[in-house]
């Protein structure tokens, strides 16, 4: 029986996580869960897959969650609070896996502690990644850690690997990835219409249930360019050889081109059990829950190159991973920062991509050679990005 911690059990890959556990009761025992300020879903976590920890970072919700504790039949459970309760529970002994689900670059610490730690590393915390790039890469290799992707384009492109792939392996006769999108609610709205698109708008994604920061990185298509930078980093390419396809009906997860002309694409129904029981499961595989694929249903499949106009997110993106350093850091902070005040209806849509550019274009210094550096340009380029925003309007 394998150990695992979850980081981020509240969430959207948190509650997939616990669901495809659960139909492997004796595979795998639930060591530690994690919120940031969702106690009463913590609560109910606790209470129906009774680990051994429970972290809850917010200090003061945490004094609520002791109380409930407290006063429950699961009052064993030992609470832990702030950024340090996540480090403490994702490098215990107890702990073969930590499915890395925390959203934004609050997930880099204990991912990083976990990849020190020499864990399986279950990443679906894309940010986390992307910020901290090769310190995080050479970190796993250091620790032989295992790092297996979540997010199901990179899930993806790990199965249709040659046999024993290892994450961070270069595949010399991989000339190709084909990164597939499904382009998000916006594909074919008018462009002069996007300045006026609703948070709520942004939010519903036309095949996928996420979490809203997520969800609005679909609709600017960060999400893929955040997902470009990551594929970079998972497989040891170079940006030139990924290439982002819109394919609007997510059936095919994203394929990997070969030196003799063979395409291998992975499929399957939008549901993220699929890459989290896959992960879960290596080398085996299990039920996940996820309903068969009925080809029938899907009738045709199309494919488009993106248009960078419409997103001018990709175009940053690309730029961010050709200029290297800290520039993906920079990147994904302002964009953490402008998603966060479009949600709050501070800015238009279209103003997430221009608060990003801005922010971009004050920061010169692009070297990465230490986390204290990465952190730094972190705080930085959320305090440029808030700068800009608040002169916006
Ligand atoms: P979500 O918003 O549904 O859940 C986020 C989780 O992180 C919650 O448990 C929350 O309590 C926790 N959290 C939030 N802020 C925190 C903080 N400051 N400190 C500690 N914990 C904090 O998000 P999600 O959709 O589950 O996405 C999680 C990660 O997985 C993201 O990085 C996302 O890009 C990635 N991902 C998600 C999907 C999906 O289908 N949802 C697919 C691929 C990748
Ligand atoms: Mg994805």
């Amino acid at each position: 029986m394998k150990g695992i911690c979850i980081l981020g059990s509240t969430g959207s890959i948190g509650v997939s996580t616990l669901d495809v556990v659960a139909r492997h009761p004796s595979l795998y025992d639930v060591i530690a869960l994690t919120a940031n300020t969702n106690v009463a879903g913590l609560f109910q976590q606790c209470l129906d897959h009774r680990p051994q920890y429970a972290v809850v970072v917010d200090t003061q919700k945490a004094e609520e969650f002791k109380q409930l504790i407290a006063n429950s039949e699961v009052s064993a459970i030992e609470v832990l609070t702030g950024t340090a309760g996540l480090e403490q529970v994702s490098v215990l002994a107890s702990v073969d896996s930590v499915m890395a689900a925390i959203v934004g670059a609050a997930g880099l610490l204990p991912t990083l502690a976990a990849a020190k730690a020499g864990k399986t590393v279950l990443l679906a915390n894309k940010e986390a990644l992307v910020m901290s790039g090769d310190l995080f890469m050479e970190a796993v290799a250091e620790s032989k850690a295992q790092l297996l992707p979540i997010d199901s384009e990179h899930n993806a492109i790990f199965q249709c690997m040659p046999a024993g792939y290892q994450t961070g392996e270069k595949v010399p006769v991989a000339r190709r990835i084909l990164l597939t999108a499904s382009g998000g609610p916006f594909r074919t709205t008018p462009l002069e219409q996007l300045v006026d698109v609703t948070p709520a708008q942004a939010v519903a994604h036309p095949n996928w249930d996420m979490g809203k920061k997520i969800s609005v990185d679909s609709a600017t298509m960060m999400n893929k360019g955040l997902e470009m930078i990551e594929a970079c980093l998972l497989f040891n390419m170079s940006s030139d050889k990924i290439q982002i396809v819109l394919h609007p009906q997510s059936i095919i997860h994203s394929m990997v081109d070969y030196v003799d002309g063979t395409v291998l694409a992975q499929m399957g129904n939008p549901d993220m059990r699929i890459p989290i029981a896959h992960a879960l499961a290596m080398p085996e595989r299990f039920e996940s829950g996820a309903e068969p694929l009925n080809i029938f249903d899907v009738k045709r499949m199309d494919f488009e190159e993106p248009d960078l106009e419409r997103f001018p997110c990709l175009r940053l993106a690309y730029q961010a991973i050709d200029a290297g350093g800290i520039m993906p850091t920079v990147l994904n902070a302002a964009n953490e920062v402008a998603v966060a005040a479009f949600l709050q209806e501070r800015i238009r849509f279209t103003d997430i991509a221009k608060v990003i550019e801005r922010c971009m274009s004050l920061i010169s210094e692009v070297r990465a050679e230490s986390l204290d550096v990465v952190l730094d340009a972190d705080r930085l380029a959320r305090e440029h990005s808030e700068e800009i925003i608040s002169e916006m309007v």
